[in-house]
């Protein structure tokens, strides 16, 4: 039985996404681990850079191009998949819980009738048994769930689970593969990418991050948030229910569905640190809330929480740096 690992390469516009690094990580462990070999999967057209950059963290980078490859394609990234991993029977193979995982790993693991272990945060092998550890109810609980004896398992995780594995002086393989014959999917064709605007600001290039939450109430307090920004040099951030609201853009938005930040200071106001957010925000170097409610989750992530009305403490915060600051 194989004990390598494949991780599917996400990438757009030439640029590979954050989420492989962070699966390349755990990749790399449970290969050490049971002793198999790291393995990143490559599929598209013009790849040459990217397998490059991927032979510093991996053993070996299969590189399988082909115009019809150009742009993610669900039903013809299965096909290259399914070519491979029947080929080399890989224990797991790892994707993001992202678009790319959600439309293709179920679809995959159907046509191979193999396990699908979806939105994990970890899993490992007991005995010849793979057990998987999801968070359900909303992060409430945390599940172990043993999977049924397969020769290799699909594992999608979620963005910000793992930190990003850096390069190091590994000098991996890179190996070109053949796709199989495309069959063609006259159903689902690729019109164009539409880029989301970009905002103002980017909230995962800053180092400073105030973020609110639904404590903040209405609207018109946001400019409570941004007076505390703007005080000490940070941009605001927010969680789902402010831009459910529309108060704040999408690009805002932490978490989950939203983006992955890793600033050095997150300071989170009237935010409970329900699961979905925490995704987005626990790799920040330092992380302060301030909620009213000492039960509240987000205590559980933060090195430092004060348990208090956030409309005390706020202005008191930007009184006190002020203060700092005129000395
Ligand atoms: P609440 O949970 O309502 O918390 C408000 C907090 O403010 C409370 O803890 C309260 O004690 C505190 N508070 C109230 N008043 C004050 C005050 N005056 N001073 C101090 N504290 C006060 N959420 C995200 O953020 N990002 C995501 O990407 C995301 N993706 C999701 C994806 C899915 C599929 C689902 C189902 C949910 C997702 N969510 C996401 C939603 C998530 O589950 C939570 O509902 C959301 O994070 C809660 O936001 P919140 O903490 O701002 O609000």
């Amino acid at each position: 039985m194989s004990r390598d690992v494949f991780v599917l390469v996400e990438h757009r516009q030439g640029v590979i996404r954050d989420i492989t690094f962070e699966l390349l990580a755990k990749g790399r462990q449970l290969a050490n681990g049971y002793g198999g070999s790291l393995w990143a999967i490559l599929i598209g057209a013009d790849l040459e850079a990217m397998a490059e950059s991927l032979r510093q963290v991996v053993d070996k980078a299969v590189v399988v191009e082909a115009p019809r490859l150009c742009h993610f394609h669900s039903d013809y990234y299965q096909q290259v998949l399914a070519t491979l991993l029947q080929e080399h029977r890989p224990l797991f193979t790892l994707m993001g819980h992202t678009s790319y995982g959600w439309e293709l790993a179920p679809c995959l693991g159907a046509a191979l009738g193999i396990p699908l272990a979806p939105g994990c945060i970890d899993i490992w092998l007991e005995g010849e048994l793979a057990v998987c550890k999801r968070m359900v109810y909303g992060g409430k609980i945390v599940g172990e769930y043993s999977l049924r004896p397969s020769w290799g398992y699909l594992v999608t995780f979620p963005a910000g689970t793992f930190p990003a594995a850096a390069p190091s002086a590994q000098a991996g393989l890179i190996i070109r593969q053949q796709p199989p014959q495309l069959e063609e999917i006259a159903e689902k064709v690729f019109v164009r990418l539409m880029e989301s605007p970009a905002g103002e600001v980017d909230i995962c290039q800053s180092q400073k991050i105030v973020a609110v939450g639904r404590g903040i109430r209405e609207r018109e307090h946001l400019r409570l948030a941004e007076e505390l920004a703007k005080t000490i040099g940070a941009v605001v951030a927010c969680s789902r229910p402010i831009v459910d609201a529309g108060w704040l853009p999408k690009d805002r938005q932490v978490g989950s569905s939203g983006k992955t930040v890793r600033p050095k200071l997150y300071l989170a106001l009237g935010i409970s640190g329900d699961f979905q957010h925490v995704m987005g925000m626990k790799g920040a170097e330092t992380i302060i809330a301030i909620n009213k409610d000492p039960n509240a989750p987000i205590f559980s992530v933060a090195h430092y929480g004060v348990v208090d009305d956030l409309f005390k403490v706020v202005p008191a915060l930007i009184t006190t740096v002020q203060g700092m600051q005129a000395k």
